[in-house]
């Protein structure tokens, strides 16, 4: 397996020419090819030498990834991607579109593991377990085949998709500063967002690296007692702790961060409202509340009462749109699978 050229920030690309004899602004070129022009091949760098071209081609590759499905919900437009890696793994990625909405976002959920090792009950990538991380250019890439083939400018993202991203913090981190590049995708750290189980250890290291991206903490039960049946990385690092440290030490981004609540019929007490307020009572935070995608997911009058509960937090509550449910491209639906059934669309790649 090459190295693929994506995995590199600008500064060292530089080197790489530098290296190979060629003067350091041909990388501000190599990433103008890459992220703006989405281009997948050395040889259609057409202001490289041939010399140069093939020297590159040599030693790295551009395209880690290769599509191998794309599926499009029939009843909201929603679409999944299916990647297969160098080493034949399959990994997810969904484009998500909330035009309509206020900032008309155009959203890209991208994975950052081959499966996950977090063993998360409700969610169906833990079932595959954990495989590896995904380096740079395997997350950097799923944006770049989606923008391609879709021939939309996504302006939002969110590593919401196959894994637990703190468990790949260096190529997460990595992956999003290279997004945020004003000659690459040039996306705006407030539009990307890191979603985390809890592991308070690679919490406190984002803190005090003080990112700007949006960060995102998957909470789902306010009972320690049955978060630990739900989300066993509450064995190791309990959302208590990870709350203290929250409330007294806010994130550097420019947004609330996001507490994420799975709804499920058990966990929408009056008894949880007061739960999650206590637990975040300090932090600048808003609340994400996803229903559960199953059919134990409780019913809309129920949610709306549990809005009403959560109101005492006095911050603002959104309740997430389940988006792609006819193609299995829900939050916590994507397992790295062919398409097997539904009623999606299958688009040619
Ligand atoms: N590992 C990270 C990233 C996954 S993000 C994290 O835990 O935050 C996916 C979000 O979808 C998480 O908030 C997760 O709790 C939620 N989720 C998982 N399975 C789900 C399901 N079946 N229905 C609704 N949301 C689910």
């Amino acid at each position: 397996m090459k190295d693929s050229i994506k995995n590199y920030y600008l500064e060292e690309a530089e080197d790489i020419f530098e290296r190979l004899g060629e003067a350091r602004y041909r990388a501000r070129q190599l990433f103008s090819w890459l992220y703006a022009k989405n281009v997948s091949s050395f040889d259609d760098m057409s202001n490289y030498s041939k010399d140069l071209r093939s020297k590159l081609t040599e030693e790295f590759s551009v395209s880690p990834l290769v599509l191998e499905e794309r599926l499009l919900s029939k009843i909201d437009g929603t679409e999944k991607f299916l990647f297969k890696t160098e080493d034949g793994h399959f990994i997810e990625s969904v484009l998500l579109r909330n035009e309509a909405s206020d900032d008309g976002r155009l959203t890209i959920c991208i994975s950052s593991q081959i499966g996950c090792a977090m063993g998360c009950t409700f969610c169906s990538t833990a079932k595959i377990g954990f495989i590896r991380n995904l380096t740079v250019a395997e997350i950097l890439d799923q944006i770049i085949h989606v923008r391609r083939v879709t021939g939309l400018l996504n302006n939002n993202i969110v590593f919401m998709g196959m894994g637990e991203p703190f468990n790949n913090y260096d190529n997460v981190i990595k992956a999003a500063n290279i997004m945020n590049y004003s000659f690459g995708f040039h996306i705006s750290v407030r539009k990307i967002t890191i979603s985390t189980c809890g592991i308070l250890p690679a919490i406190k290291r984002y803190v005090k690296e003080k990112h700007l991206f949006n960060l995102a903490i998957s909470l789902n039960d306010s009972d320690p007692a049955l978060r630990k049946i739900n989300m066993p990385v509450e064995n190791k690092y309990p959302i208590k702790e990870v709350a203290d440290f929250i409330n007294k030490n806010p994130a550097a981004g420019y947004n609330r961060m996001t507490i994420e609540y799975v709804m499920r019929k058990d966990n929408i007490s009056k008894k949880n409202a007061e739960e999650i307020n206590k637990l975040f009572k300090f932090a600048h935070v808003m609340l994400n509340l996803i229903p559960l995608n199953s059919p134990e997911c409780p019913v809309k009058k129920d949610i709306e009462k549990f809005m009403q509960y959560c109101s005492i937090m006095n911050i603002p509550i959104i309740v997430r749109k389940s988006l792609g449910s006819d193609i299995s491209g829900g939050c916590g639906q994507l397992a790295g699978k062919k398409y097997s059934g539904g009623s999606g669309e299958i688009i040619e790649v």
